[in-house]
């Protein structure tokens, strides 16, 4: 097992880097390091200077825009992206629905909406959540009825993302009858959210931000030509995108930019007459952390070495999504210790430090990031999925 960049990836790694030096906008990058929410536009802005680029679809194929980077340099990339602050590429039309449609979709499907998704011009969102069908996703409710060329489409979905940005969702819904297999009932819709009788409705996270939804569907009219697959495939279609959606969870660039500020500001901040930074206890903290970052980049890099090799990924997915949201959520939880009193959004200046971008975003940030244990399949579930996977449980 080689645990090392070889020297060619050294030379891409360099490569990313010093481009992301010269083209990441500032005004982007001074969002992220003031955990703002991006608008639209901000979010599209980014991607097309990607596409500009050619790298924004890299594990796509040629013939749709892919570059052909393998497993090892497409992680490169979200690293040094992630460390140096670019904004998140929004993952339902370039990481979901992209791969959903090269695998499943018919010509006429791939045709159309390929290279708008490459492009930039539909914004996506992703329909498989409902009330009461979240982690038992097949016993999702929304139902399509058959009607000629059409389906008509009635019931709700929860926590869209970015819906009220989105042109387009995909949607699993329920074909099939009451007494099959619940699995084996499901359809994938592709829905364009212009159509009468959607309605989307804000739902505020614990924060104060608005990222999800809800989205109503009243006799919504979809072309059958819109089905992703055959009628009642929905959940190979479902199954396969999942596998896409966990790919990316442990943000391992994002957390060593944040432990790096956490850094700063802890030499900056004073306790008992001394930077924070020398407190025994504080420091004993911080190092764990950092060990176990450190550790998860190498689970990483074990991993990545399997996919070189040709291997299928297992369980190392879920194992990722766990260890990164929990290093994610433990950091969030030492800024807030680190910055005390200041971390309230109305905190007093205090003398030790002045009042400042780090320490005004912390305490959304912290309610925000309650949710990365529970999107992308919640870490219960994905201990359950390590448990078949690998004890055969
Ligand atoms: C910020 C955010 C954004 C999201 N964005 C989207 C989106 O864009 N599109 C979309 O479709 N969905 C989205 N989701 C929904 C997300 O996928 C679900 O919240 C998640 O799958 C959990 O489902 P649930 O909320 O219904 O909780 P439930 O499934 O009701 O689970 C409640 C609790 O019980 C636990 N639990 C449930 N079943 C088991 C079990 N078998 N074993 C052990 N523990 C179990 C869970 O881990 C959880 O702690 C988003 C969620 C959040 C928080």
């Amino acid at each position: 097992m080689d645990l090392n960049y070889s020297p060619d990836e050294i030379t891409f790694r360099d490569t990313v880097r010093a481009w992301l030096g010269e083209n990441l906008p500032a005004e982007l990058r001074e969002k992220i390091v003031a955990y703002d929410h991006f608008t639209r536009d901000e979010l599209l802005a980014w991607h097309h200077i990607l596409a500009r680029k050619g790298w924004i679809a890299p594990a796509w194929p040629r013939e749709w825009g892919g570059n052909n980077w393998g497993p090892v340099q497409r992680y490169i990339f979200e690293e040094e992206c992630g460390y140096a602050g670019a904004p998140p590429l929004v993952p339902f039309g370039l990481a979901m629905c992209g791969p959903v449609l090269i695998r499943f979709g018919t010509a006429q499907q791939k045709a159309h909406f390929l290279p708008r998704i490459y492009n930039g011009d539909d914004f996506w969102c992703q329909g498989y959540s409902e009330p009461g069908s979240g982690s038992d996703l097949a016993s999702l409710k929304t139902r399509a009825v058959r009607s000629g060329d059409h389906y008509v489409v009635t019931g709700q979905k929860t926590w869209t993302t970015l819906a009220h940005y989105a042109d387009w969702i995909f949607c699993l819904v329920r074909t099939g009858e009451a007494d099959q297999k619940k699995q084996d009932g499901i359809s994938f819709l592709l829905i364009d959210m212009k159509t009468p009788g959607i309605t989307v409705r804000p739902l505020v996270l614990m924060d104060g931000g608005h990222e999800v939804n809800e989205v109503f569907f009243d006799e919504v009219k979809v072309p059958t030509a819109n089905r992703v697959h055959d009628e009642g495939a929905g959940w190979t279609v479902a199954k396969f995108l999942l596998s896409h959606e966990r790919m990316n969870t442990a943000r391992i660039g994002t957390s060593r930019r944040e432990l790096e500020r956490l850094k700063e500001f802890a030499a900056r901040q004073r306790k008992n007459g001394r930077p924070l930074i020398e407190d025994p206890r504080f420091r004993d903290k911080l190092t764990r952390l950092e060990v176990e970052l450190t550790a998860l980049s190498i689970t990483n890099l074990r991993f990545l070495d399997q996919l070189r090799g040709g291997r299928a990924p297992g369980a190392e997915i879920s194992m990722l999504k766990i260890r990164g949201t929990e290093i994610q959520q433990m950091l969030t939880e030492l800024m807030m210790q680190a910055a005390g009193p200041l971390a309230q959004p109305l905190a007093p200046l205090g003398e030790a430090v002045d009042f400042d971008l780090f320490t005004a975003g912390l305490a959304p940030r912290y309610a925000n990031f309650r949710k990365t244990s529970i999107y992308a399949g919640s870490n219960e579930i994905q201990r359950n999925i390590i448990a078949k996977m690998s004890l055969g449980l």
